[in-house]
């Protein structure tokens, strides 16, 4: 894809000019790839502590020492989990607002929702070092925030350049690369959403980008059998699958072809959460994971109540075994109450979920549409929310 059109009437393309997952160490290209630039200003490194001890460091001092040019560095101070709330924006706001011309994000979701948003509303470039395969926003041109404790999606830019090193990303904690699995499960629930939609709602949908969304992952779950270490993943498939998620989200411009009804049932969770002052217990992609098992089950539960209709749309839903057997190979958590959704909880939020995004058709909406969500509730619920 890139130039041309698409059977689907559109010209996918991509911002992104460059993606590296390098063996050992990414900075001598990043360096070759920053001196055929024509910069203006300095270079601003940023980090959190820990992602500054694990690369942004050496990505620092590299350029310092190589690149001829101003390079400053900027590290959110603390050992806390970092949020990307108005304090975080305003921080690196205020050390970016003159003088910089270009930044370099060191790190995973959090300091890439930050670095993605202030580049952008600066109007300066940026790139991304990546730290952990844990989720697949590195090529987003979104980035969701905290205003008043509450996470809204902004518009921002993709970076133009995506690089990792094979070495930093196998020594992430394990439990972020087990998110990066969990948020491709996702995928499945996803694309099925999209069909669905496709098919009783005339919405937009490109075979060809879908295409390339299975790829990413079928790419990721291979990262299951052939990977080594701690985690057993294979840690430039799974990069590889989480990027390629990205740009297919860019080439439709929206997250529809990677993100459906298991990314809504997160969202009301943390919301909910939120809401009652209690930080979410889970990464993005452990809770996907979960919730991509009670949207199988919802696809399950409608199968079952209208075979005729679902058989007539030719969706192919992933089952709840399937995916149960995905989330066990992958390390991640199963039932919602590991992350602590207990029974009601999931119950409002198979009803009500779908309100948070009401334009994106699911599952959800469609059994709100048949009148049979409360009991596709109930049904969830016996099956999971023990
Ligand atoms: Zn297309
Ligand atoms: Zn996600």
């Amino acid at each position: 894809m890139g130039g041309g059109g698409c059977a689907c009437g559109r010209v996918h393309e991509s911002k992104v000019q460059s993606v590296r997952i390098c063996e050992a160490s990414c900075e001598e290209d990043l360096l070759s790839l920053l001196e055929g630039l024509h910069l203006e200003g300095d270079v601003l490194c940023v980090a959190d502590e820990y992602t500054w001890e694990v690369q942004g460091k050496e990505v620092y001092q590299e350029l310092r020492g190589h690149l001829g040019r101003s390079v400053r560095s900027f590290v959110f101070p603390g050992r806390k989990r970092l949020h990307p709330d108005e304090h975080a924006v305003g921080a690196l706001t205020i050390s970016a607002h003159s003088g910089v011309g270009m930044i370099v994000a060191v790190g995973s979701g959090t300091i890439n929702d930050i670095c993605r948003f202030v580049s952008f509303v600066l109007g300066i470039p940026y790139l991304v070092v990546a730290t952990a395969p844990s989720m697949d926003g590195y090529a987003s041109s979104v980035s969701p925030l905290l205003v008043n404790g509450k996470k809204q999606t902004f518009p921002a830019h993709v970076p133009f350049a995506v690089f990792a090193s094979r070495r930093v990303l196998q020594e992430a904690p394990a439990e972020l690369i087990r998110a990066g699995m969990g948020d491709m499960i996702g995928k499945r629930t996803a694309l099925t959403d999209w069909r669905l939609s496709h098919r009783r709602k005339g919405e937009y949908y490109c075979p060809e980008v879908a295409s390339l969304m299975e790829q990413a992952v079928d790419a990721a779950l291979d990262s299951l059998r052939s990977g080594d270490g701690a985690t057993g993943v294979d840690v430039t498939a799974l990069m590889e699958g989480l990027v390629l998620s990205g740009l297919a989200m860019e080439y439709v411009g929206s997250s529809r072809p990677a993100s459906g009804s298991e990314h809504h049932l997160v969202h009301y969770w943390e919301y909910r959460l939120l809401d009652a002052g209690v930080e979410p217990p889970f990464f993005h992609g452990s809770a996907v994971g979960v919730a991509t098992l009670c949207i199988a089950h919802c696809y399950a539960f409608m199968s079952a109540r209208l075979p005729d209709l679902v058989s007539d749309l030719g969706l192919v839903p992933p089952s709840p075994s399937e995916v149960h057997a995905l989330l066990v190979s992958s390390g991640l958590k199963i039932r919602p109450a590991q992350l602590g959704i207990d029974g009601n909880l999931l119950h409002d939020s198979i009803r009500q979920a779908s309100e948070l995004r009401p334009h994106r058709y699911t599952i959800l909406q469609m059994a709100r549409e048949m009148d049979l969500i409360d009991d596709m509730a109930d049904y969830v619920v016996s099956h999971l929310g023990g």
